[in-house]
Protein backbone atom coordinates (compact mmCIF):
# COMPACT_ATOMS: atom_id res chain seq x y z
CA UNK A 1 0.00 0.00 0.00
CA UNK A 2 1.29 3.36 -1.32
CA UNK A 3 1.84 6.15 1.88
CA UNK A 4 -0.93 8.92 1.55
CA UNK A 5 -1.75 11.96 3.56
CA UNK A 6 -4.57 11.93 5.24
CA UNK A 7 -6.76 15.04 5.27
CA UNK A 8 -9.68 15.52 8.23
CA UNK A 9 -11.43 18.82 7.27
CA UNK A 10 -13.61 19.85 10.48
CA UNK A 11 -16.30 21.60 8.07
CA UNK A 12 -17.94 21.61 4.71
CA UNK A 13 -16.07 24.99 3.52
CA UNK A 14 -13.02 23.86 4.78
CA UNK A 15 -13.57 20.01 3.01
CA UNK A 16 -14.44 22.21 -0.42
CA UNK A 17 -11.08 24.41 -0.45
CA UNK A 18 -9.04 21.44 -0.08
CA UNK A 19 -10.74 19.48 -2.55
CA UNK A 20 -10.86 22.74 -5.32
CA UNK A 21 -7.17 23.02 -4.36
CA UNK A 22 -6.29 18.92 -5.07
CA UNK A 23 -8.88 17.28 -6.40
CA UNK A 24 -6.87 15.98 -8.82
CA UNK A 25 -4.46 14.41 -6.42
CA UNK A 26 -6.99 13.52 -3.56
CA UNK A 27 -10.01 11.12 -2.59
CA UNK A 28 -12.75 11.20 -0.87
CA UNK A 29 -13.61 9.25 2.07
CA UNK A 30 -16.63 8.30 4.66
CA UNK A 31 -15.71 5.14 6.08
CA UNK A 32 -13.60 3.97 4.59
CA UNK A 33 -14.41 0.28 3.53
CA UNK A 34 -14.04 0.67 -0.16
CA UNK A 35 -12.00 3.12 -0.46
CA UNK A 36 -9.00 1.50 1.80
CA UNK A 37 -9.47 -1.69 -0.11
CA UNK A 38 -9.11 0.70 -3.91
CA UNK A 39 -5.69 2.20 -2.10
CA UNK A 40 -4.42 -1.47 -0.54
CA UNK A 41 -4.80 -2.80 -3.97
CA UNK A 42 -3.43 -0.24 -5.86
CA UNK A 43 -6.43 0.63 -7.98
CA UNK A 44 -6.54 4.16 -7.53
CA UNK A 45 -3.05 5.64 -5.57
CA UNK A 46 -4.23 9.12 -3.95
CA UNK A 47 -1.51 11.60 -3.00
CA UNK A 48 -4.07 13.10 -0.38
CA UNK A 49 -6.88 11.09 0.97
CA UNK A 50 -10.29 13.67 2.47
CA UNK A 51 -11.51 12.06 5.54
CA UNK A 52 -15.21 13.69 5.58
CA UNK A 53 -15.66 12.15 9.18
CA UNK A 54 -14.78 14.72 11.27
CA UNK A 55 -17.70 17.18 9.58
CA UNK A 56 -19.80 17.49 12.35
CA UNK A 57 -23.31 17.47 11.28
CA UNK A 58 -23.54 15.19 8.67
CA UNK A 59 -24.71 12.21 10.10
CA UNK A 60 -28.18 13.20 11.58
CA UNK A 61 -31.65 11.58 10.55
CA UNK A 62 -34.05 14.42 11.10
CA UNK A 63 -37.47 15.17 9.93
CA UNK A 64 -39.23 18.69 8.91
CA UNK A 65 -42.59 19.84 7.35
CA UNK A 66 -42.63 17.47 4.49
CA UNK A 67 -38.74 15.18 4.16
CA UNK A 68 -36.76 12.97 5.91
CA UNK A 69 -33.09 14.28 5.78
CA UNK A 70 -30.55 12.03 5.77
CA UNK A 71 -26.62 13.42 6.02
CA UNK A 72 -24.63 11.62 4.27
CA UNK A 73 -22.15 10.19 6.84
CA UNK A 74 -25.09 8.79 8.47
CA UNK A 75 -23.49 5.16 9.20
CA UNK A 76 -25.49 2.27 7.41
CA UNK A 77 -26.47 0.65 11.34
CA UNK A 78 -27.84 4.08 12.15
CA UNK A 79 -29.82 4.29 9.14
CA UNK A 80 -31.05 0.59 9.22
CA UNK A 81 -31.95 1.33 13.25
CA UNK A 82 -33.65 4.50 12.97
CA UNK A 83 -36.98 4.00 13.92
CA UNK A 84 -38.46 6.80 11.75
CA UNK A 85 -36.86 4.99 8.71
CA UNK A 86 -38.63 1.81 9.90
CA UNK A 87 -41.95 2.82 10.65
CA UNK A 88 -41.94 5.26 7.01
CA UNK A 89 -39.71 3.59 4.33
CA UNK A 90 -39.65 0.22 5.18
CA UNK A 91 -38.04 -0.65 1.83
CA UNK A 92 -35.38 1.40 3.05
CA UNK A 93 -35.21 0.42 6.16
CA UNK A 94 -34.74 -3.64 4.79
CA UNK A 95 -32.25 -2.32 2.08
CA UNK A 96 -29.99 -1.17 5.27
CA UNK A 97 -30.24 -4.47 7.02
CA UNK A 98 -29.40 -6.58 3.88
CA UNK A 99 -25.80 -5.32 3.08
CA UNK A 100 -22.46 -6.25 4.31
CA UNK A 101 -22.23 -7.40 7.86
CA UNK A 102 -22.86 -5.73 11.40
CA UNK A 103 -19.08 -4.45 11.43
CA UNK A 104 -19.46 -3.07 8.03
CA UNK A 105 -22.62 -1.14 8.25
CA UNK A 106 -21.24 0.17 11.55
CA UNK A 107 -18.32 2.27 9.41
CA UNK A 108 -19.83 2.69 6.06
CA UNK A 109 -22.00 5.95 5.48
CA UNK A 110 -24.40 6.34 3.32
CA UNK A 111 -22.53 8.69 1.36
CA UNK A 112 -20.07 5.50 0.51
CA UNK A 113 -22.69 3.25 -0.33
CA UNK A 114 -23.88 5.61 -2.76
CA UNK A 115 -20.47 6.11 -4.53
CA UNK A 116 -18.78 2.75 -4.03
CA UNK A 117 -17.37 1.48 -6.94
CA UNK A 118 -17.86 -1.14 -8.91
CA UNK A 119 -17.33 -5.04 -7.78
CA UNK A 120 -16.59 -6.81 -11.44
CA UNK A 121 -13.38 -8.79 -10.64
CA UNK A 122 -11.34 -7.22 -13.44
CA UNK A 123 -12.07 -3.96 -12.03
CA UNK A 124 -10.69 -5.50 -8.55
CA UNK A 125 -7.87 -7.24 -9.84
CA UNK A 126 -5.10 -5.12 -10.39
CA UNK A 127 -2.75 -6.44 -12.69
CA UNK A 128 -6.25 -6.18 -15.57
CA UNK A 129 -5.95 -2.78 -16.99
CA UNK A 130 -9.94 -2.77 -19.01
CA UNK A 131 -11.67 -0.09 -19.94
CA UNK A 132 -12.78 1.55 -16.79
CA UNK A 133 -8.93 1.69 -15.89
CA UNK A 134 -7.84 3.38 -19.07
CA UNK A 135 -7.32 0.02 -21.10
CA UNK A 136 -9.09 -0.81 -24.39
CA UNK A 137 -10.90 -3.55 -23.93
CA UNK A 138 -13.85 -4.90 -21.17
CA UNK A 139 -12.69 -8.53 -20.16
CA UNK A 140 -15.98 -9.17 -18.74
CA UNK A 141 -17.32 -9.34 -22.57
CA UNK A 142 -16.93 -12.82 -23.69
CA UNK A 143 -15.32 -13.51 -20.73
CA UNK A 144 -16.52 -14.76 -16.84
CA UNK A 145 -19.72 -12.63 -17.20
CA UNK A 146 -21.64 -14.29 -13.86
CA UNK A 147 -22.51 -11.28 -11.52
CA UNK A 148 -22.73 -8.45 -14.62
CA UNK A 149 -25.06 -6.38 -16.35
CA UNK A 150 -28.23 -7.56 -18.50
CA UNK A 151 -29.44 -3.92 -19.25
CA UNK A 152 -27.41 -0.45 -20.10
CA UNK A 153 -23.73 -2.70 -21.02
CA UNK A 154 -22.47 -2.32 -24.17
CA UNK A 155 -19.03 -0.26 -23.00
CA UNK A 156 -19.10 -1.71 -19.87
CA UNK A 157 -20.99 -4.71 -18.14
CA UNK A 158 -20.52 -3.52 -14.55
CA UNK A 159 -23.50 -3.39 -11.98
CA UNK A 160 -24.14 -0.91 -9.75
CA UNK A 161 -23.45 -2.60 -6.52
CA UNK A 162 -25.48 -0.74 -3.77
CA UNK A 163 -28.60 -1.66 -1.96
CA UNK A 164 -29.29 1.88 -0.57
CA UNK A 165 -29.44 3.36 -4.55
CA UNK A 166 -32.27 1.10 -5.37
CA UNK A 167 -34.49 1.89 -2.23
CA UNK A 168 -33.74 5.26 -2.07
CA UNK A 169 -34.57 6.54 -5.40
CA UNK A 170 -37.50 4.19 -5.55
CA UNK A 171 -38.82 6.80 -2.75
CA UNK A 172 -37.74 9.78 -4.72
CA UNK A 173 -34.84 10.73 -2.79
CA UNK A 174 -32.93 13.70 -3.66
CA UNK A 175 -29.06 14.24 -3.19
CA UNK A 176 -27.71 17.80 -2.14
CA UNK A 177 -23.76 18.18 -3.47
CA UNK A 178 -21.17 20.35 -2.02
CA UNK A 179 -18.45 22.07 -3.85
CA UNK A 180 -16.14 25.13 -3.60
CA UNK A 181 -19.34 26.44 -6.20
CA UNK A 182 -22.06 25.92 -3.39
CA UNK A 183 -24.44 23.57 -3.13
CA UNK A 184 -26.82 21.65 -5.80
CA UNK A 185 -29.60 19.25 -5.52
CA UNK A 186 -30.61 16.79 -7.62
CA UNK A 187 -32.92 14.00 -8.02
CA UNK A 188 -30.88 11.12 -7.17
CA UNK A 189 -31.40 9.06 -9.93
CA UNK A 190 -29.59 11.76 -12.32
CA UNK A 191 -27.06 11.05 -10.03
CA UNK A 192 -26.04 8.31 -11.87
CA UNK A 193 -25.02 7.74 -15.28
CA UNK A 194 -23.82 4.90 -17.75
CA UNK A 195 -20.47 3.69 -19.02
CA UNK A 196 -21.60 5.30 -22.17
CA UNK A 197 -21.60 8.89 -20.62
CA UNK A 198 -17.62 8.01 -19.36
CA UNK A 199 -16.86 5.01 -18.81
CA UNK A 200 -14.40 5.73 -15.81
CA UNK A 201 -17.17 7.27 -13.31
CA UNK A 202 -20.93 6.05 -12.37
CA UNK A 203 -21.81 8.95 -11.33
CA UNK A 204 -21.84 12.67 -12.35
CA UNK A 205 -20.06 13.95 -10.05
CA UNK A 206 -17.42 16.56 -11.14
CA UNK A 207 -14.10 16.89 -9.16
CA UNK A 208 -14.15 18.54 -5.99
CA UNK A 209 -17.69 17.56 -5.27
CA UNK A 210 -19.17 15.50 -2.55
CA UNK A 211 -22.74 14.46 -1.09
CA UNK A 212 -23.77 15.65 2.25
CA UNK A 213 -27.60 14.79 2.66
CA UNK A 214 -30.26 12.76 0.52
CA UNK A 215 -33.68 13.94 1.41
CA UNK A 216 -37.03 11.88 0.86
CA UNK A 217 -40.36 13.54 0.52
CA UNK A 218 -42.67 11.71 2.94
CA UNK A 219 -44.98 8.64 1.58
CA UNK A 220 -48.49 9.44 0.00
CA UNK A 221 -51.21 7.90 2.41
CA UNK A 222 -52.00 3.82 1.08
CA UNK A 223 -47.87 4.39 -0.05
CA UNK A 224 -46.19 0.98 1.22
CA UNK A 225 -42.16 -0.04 -0.13
CA UNK A 226 -40.45 -3.24 -0.25
CA UNK A 227 -36.59 -4.18 -0.93
CA UNK A 228 -36.03 -7.70 -2.09
CA UNK A 229 -32.42 -9.17 -2.33
CA UNK A 230 -31.69 -12.37 -3.96
CA UNK A 231 -27.71 -12.67 -3.46
CA UNK A 232 -25.52 -16.22 -3.40
CA UNK A 233 -24.69 -16.76 -0.10
CA UNK A 234 -27.56 -16.55 2.80
CA UNK A 235 -24.69 -14.32 5.10
CA UNK A 236 -23.26 -11.01 3.44
CA UNK A 237 -22.99 -10.98 0.09
CA UNK A 238 -23.97 -8.21 -2.75
CA UNK A 239 -27.01 -8.21 -4.33
CA UNK A 240 -27.29 -10.50 -7.81
CA UNK A 241 -30.65 -9.06 -8.57
CA UNK A 242 -32.56 -7.11 -5.75
CA UNK A 243 -35.87 -5.11 -6.42
CA UNK A 244 -36.94 -2.29 -4.41
CA UNK A 245 -40.56 -1.66 -5.34
CA UNK A 246 -42.57 1.30 -3.65
CA UNK A 247 -46.12 1.89 -4.49
CA UNK A 248 -49.60 3.36 -3.60
CA UNK A 249 -51.49 0.22 -2.39
CA UNK A 250 -55.31 1.20 -3.31
CA UNK A 251 -57.30 -2.18 -1.70
CA UNK A 252 -56.21 -5.22 -4.02
CA UNK A 253 -54.89 -2.85 -6.58
CA UNK A 254 -51.85 -0.60 -7.25
CA UNK A 255 -51.95 2.88 -7.85
CA UNK A 256 -48.60 4.55 -8.95
CA UNK A 257 -45.54 2.41 -8.79
CA UNK A 258 -42.26 2.82 -8.57
CA UNK A 259 -39.72 -0.38 -9.03
CA UNK A 260 -35.62 0.33 -9.30
CA UNK A 261 -33.15 -2.97 -9.39
CA UNK A 262 -29.60 -3.39 -8.62
CA UNK A 263 -27.57 -5.83 -9.34
CA UNK A 264 -28.89 -5.75 -13.21
CA UNK A 265 -27.30 -2.54 -14.65
CA UNK A 266 -23.83 -0.27 -14.24
CA UNK A 267 -27.11 2.00 -13.01
CA UNK A 268 -29.83 1.69 -10.28
CA UNK A 269 -32.43 0.62 -13.05
CA UNK A 270 -36.07 1.89 -13.16
CA UNK A 271 -38.39 -0.55 -14.77
CA UNK A 272 -40.55 2.04 -16.79
CA UNK A 273 -43.19 -0.56 -18.05
CA UNK A 274 -43.76 -2.06 -15.66
CA UNK A 275 -44.42 0.91 -13.67
CA UNK A 276 -46.91 2.06 -16.65
CA UNK A 277 -48.58 -1.08 -16.96
CA UNK A 278 -49.21 -1.74 -12.92
CA UNK A 279 -50.74 1.32 -12.60
CA UNK A 280 -54.76 0.58 -11.59
CA UNK A 281 -54.05 -3.27 -12.10
CA UNK A 282 -54.96 -6.45 -9.02
CA UNK A 283 -52.14 -6.97 -6.80
CA UNK A 284 -51.61 -10.53 -8.69
CA UNK A 285 -48.54 -13.01 -9.51
CA UNK A 286 -49.80 -12.67 -13.54
CA UNK A 287 -50.06 -8.87 -13.27
CA UNK A 288 -46.61 -8.77 -11.91
CA UNK A 289 -45.10 -11.36 -14.30
CA UNK A 290 -46.24 -9.87 -17.24
CA UNK A 291 -45.06 -6.20 -16.23
CA UNK A 292 -41.74 -6.91 -15.70
CA UNK A 293 -41.62 -9.41 -18.72
CA UNK A 294 -41.96 -5.81 -20.89
CA UNK A 295 -38.74 -4.39 -19.38
CA UNK A 296 -37.13 -8.18 -19.83
CA UNK A 297 -37.44 -7.13 -23.72
CA UNK A 298 -35.44 -5.04 -23.40
CA UNK A 299 -32.65 -7.37 -21.66
CA UNK A 300 -29.21 -8.21 -23.36
CA UNK A 301 -27.32 -10.95 -21.04
CA UNK A 302 -23.63 -11.79 -21.64
CA UNK A 303 -22.93 -15.45 -21.97
CA UNK A 304 -23.04 -16.70 -18.27
CA UNK A 305 -25.64 -14.40 -16.71
CA UNK A 306 -29.01 -15.38 -18.88
CA UNK A 307 -30.14 -16.68 -15.47
CA UNK A 308 -30.60 -12.81 -14.12
CA UNK A 309 -33.62 -12.82 -16.61
CA UNK A 310 -35.46 -15.54 -14.64
CA UNK A 311 -34.17 -14.12 -11.47
CA UNK A 312 -35.34 -10.21 -12.35
CA UNK A 313 -38.93 -11.67 -12.81
CA UNK A 314 -39.01 -13.82 -9.99
CA UNK A 315 -38.23 -11.10 -7.57
CA UNK A 316 -40.55 -8.40 -9.15
CA UNK A 317 -43.46 -10.57 -8.24
CA UNK A 318 -42.50 -11.74 -5.08
CA UNK A 319 -41.54 -7.82 -3.97
CA UNK A 320 -45.03 -6.72 -5.61
CA UNK A 321 -47.23 -9.63 -3.93
CA UNK A 322 -45.63 -8.46 -0.62
CA UNK A 323 -46.98 -5.19 -0.76
CA UNK A 324 -50.72 -6.82 0.07
CA UNK A 325 -49.60 -8.74 2.95
C1 LIG B 1 -17.07 -7.42 2.47
C2 LIG B 1 -17.92 -6.28 1.95
C3 LIG B 1 -19.26 -6.51 1.72
C4 LIG B 1 -20.07 -5.48 1.24
N1 LIG B 1 -21.38 -5.75 1.00
C5 LIG B 1 -22.18 -4.78 0.50
C6 LIG B 1 -23.54 -5.05 0.19
O1 LIG B 1 -24.05 -6.16 0.36
N2 LIG B 1 -24.29 -4.03 -0.31
C7 LIG B 1 -23.79 -2.78 -0.51
O2 LIG B 1 -24.52 -1.89 -0.92
N3 LIG B 1 -22.50 -2.51 -0.25
C8 LIG B 1 -21.68 -3.46 0.26
N4 LIG B 1 -20.36 -3.18 0.52
C9 LIG B 1 -19.80 -1.90 0.01
C10 LIG B 1 -19.46 -0.74 0.96
O3 LIG B 1 -18.33 -0.98 1.72
C11 LIG B 1 -20.53 -0.31 1.89
O4 LIG B 1 -21.67 -0.23 1.13
C12 LIG B 1 -20.29 1.04 2.61
O5 LIG B 1 -21.55 1.61 2.90
C13 LIG B 1 -19.47 2.07 1.87
O6 LIG B 1 -19.41 3.22 2.70
P1 LIG B 1 -18.04 3.90 3.19
O7 LIG B 1 -18.43 5.12 3.94
O8 LIG B 1 -17.16 2.93 3.92
O9 LIG B 1 -17.40 4.26 1.79
P2 LIG B 1 -15.89 4.68 1.48
O10 LIG B 1 -15.08 3.46 1.35
O11 LIG B 1 -15.43 5.73 2.41
O12 LIG B 1 -16.14 5.34 0.04
C14 LIG B 1 -16.62 4.59 -1.05
C15 LIG B 1 -16.52 5.47 -2.31
O13 LIG B 1 -17.42 6.56 -2.20
C16 LIG B 1 -16.72 7.81 -2.23
N5 LIG B 1 -17.38 8.65 -1.21
C17 LIG B 1 -17.45 8.39 0.11
N6 LIG B 1 -18.23 9.32 0.70
C18 LIG B 1 -18.64 10.17 -0.26
C19 LIG B 1 -19.46 11.34 -0.27
N7 LIG B 1 -20.03 11.82 0.83
N8 LIG B 1 -19.68 11.96 -1.45
C20 LIG B 1 -19.11 11.49 -2.60
N9 LIG B 1 -18.33 10.39 -2.65
C21 LIG B 1 -18.10 9.74 -1.49
C22 LIG B 1 -15.27 7.48 -1.94
O14 LIG B 1 -14.38 8.40 -2.57
C23 LIG B 1 -15.15 6.08 -2.53
O15 LIG B 1 -14.90 6.11 -3.90
C24 LIG B 1 -19.51 -4.19 1.01
C25 LIG B 1 -18.17 -3.98 1.26
C26 LIG B 1 -17.38 -5.00 1.70
C27 LIG B 1 -15.92 -4.73 1.96
S1 LIG C 1 -17.39 -4.74 -17.01
FE1 LIG C 1 -16.37 -2.71 -16.88
S2 LIG C 1 -15.08 -2.92 -15.09
FE2 LIG C 1 -15.55 -5.00 -15.78
S3 LIG C 1 -13.97 -5.61 -17.27
FE3 LIG C 1 -15.58 -4.66 -18.43
S4 LIG C 1 -14.92 -2.49 -18.61
FE4 LIG C 1 -13.81 -3.40 -16.88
Amino acid sequence: MRDFMLAQPRDINQATDLLKRTSERSALMGGGTDLLDEIKNEIIRPEIVVDLSRIPGLDSIDRDKDRIRIGALTTVAALGENTIIQETFMGLHMAAHSLATPQLRNVGTVGGNLCQRPRCWYYRDPQVECRKKGGSRCFAFRGRSRYHAIFGGGTCYIVFPSDLAPALISLGAEATIASANGERTMPLEDLYALPRVDVRRETVLTAGEFLTEISIPLPRSGAKSTYHKIKERSTWDFAVVSVAMNAEVAGESFGNVSIVCGGVAPIPWRLGKAEAFLKGKPIAEDQLRKAVRMDLEDARPLEENAYKVDLLETAVYRAGLSLKE
